[in-house]
């Protein structure tokens, strides 16, 4: 089996380079589907408050071996306020059965609301890195002017920003923005929740390289350095995801995925700078 890169994040701790994500994983599926990623070889689950299968993913990870597996959650949209981020935080944990996460992640900047302020809801996310229950933190789905807010009225640089990328929308602006302040890019909806795999280009190039379109379009990420972590459901696929390190792309086909970039048109989620979605 070969093996997943460490990628080092700016507080000194490492996340693995792919991982399984668990967005629209059902509870009920979601302990058989992560205790499959893990026996695949996956050592990096990511989910959040949002997606309602935590304890789920606790369950799993906890009989693995919590110490084998780095695990990020995320605080939801309604719990901004520091003493609800708080409150959120420990409730979190205890889903996961663990006193610590790997990465605990700001899941959308939400600019319009909470008057703008996401300011002290990242301070709020640094006590949770001061006092070890967060190993590391960051953000999710900002911009490059919140990030550049962060930087000016804090002292704490995020370890990851996770954004929507994938090649109908390359984010390449934001991306920039983080390589060239150490912030590592967390790429979300890699495939884009599959809607590129029918590509002509894509499909090309895998016949070439022999591999399937949703293994070179996860390999397309590793070699440009991203964290990604596609969502599978389904047994094989979720090993087909895992077997992208056993070959590589040269530049002229990474060049070509790229090239496929549709800029605001290709984005499959909603636009960070408007998404105010509060859940009930
Ligand atoms: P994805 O791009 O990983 O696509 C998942 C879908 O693609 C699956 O449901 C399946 O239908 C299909 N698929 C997966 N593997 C395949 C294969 N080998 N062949 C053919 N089809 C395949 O989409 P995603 O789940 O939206 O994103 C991955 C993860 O990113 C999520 O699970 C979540 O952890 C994270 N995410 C974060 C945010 C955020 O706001 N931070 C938003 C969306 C997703």
């Amino acid at each position: 089996m070969s093996s997943v890169p460490d990628i080092s994040l700016n507080g000194g701790t490492t996340i693995p380079q792919l991982g399984f994500g668990v967005y629209q994983v059902k509870p009920e599926q979601t302990v058989e589907a992560v205790s499959t990623a893990l026996e695949v070889g996956y050592r990096h689950i990511d989910t959040a408050e949002m997606y309602q299968n935590e304890a789920e993913v606790g369950e799993a990870v906890e009989s693995f071996g919590r110490s084998k597996v780095f695990v990020t959650s995320k605080l939801n949209n309604g719990f901004h306020k520091p003493d609800d981020a708080r409150r959120a935080f420990d409730e979190t944990l205890a889903k996961l059965r663990s006193d610590f996460v790997d990465l605990f992640l700001i899941h959308w900047p939400l600019p319009t609301l909470y008057d703008g302020d996401y300011v002290s809801t990242w301070n709020t996310l640094a006590e949770f890195l001061s006092d070890g229950r967060a190993k590391a933190i960051g953000v999710s789905n900002f911009q490059v002017a919140h990030l550049e807010r962060l930087a000016a009225e804090t002292g704490v640089v995020p370890a990851v920003n996770q954004i929507e990328v994938h090649p109908y929308l390359t984010n390449e602006h934001v991306r920039a923005y983080g390589a060239d302040n150490d912030i590592v890019t967390e790429a979300w909806s890699p495939i884009a929740q599959g809607q590129v795999l029918d590509d002509p280009a894509i499909g090309k190039i895998a016949s070439a390289v022999g591999k399937t379109p949703a293994q070179v379009v996860l390999r397309w990420h590793i070699q440009r350095g991203d964290v990604i972590f596609p969502k599978s459901t389904t047994p094989s696929r979720i090993k087909e995801n895992f077997e992208i390190f056993d070959f590589e792309l040269d530049d002229d086909a990474v060049d070509a995925l790229s090239a496929l970039d549709k800029g605001e048109q290709g984005r499959t989620g909603p636009n960070p700078d408007t998404f105010d979605y509060l859940p009930d």
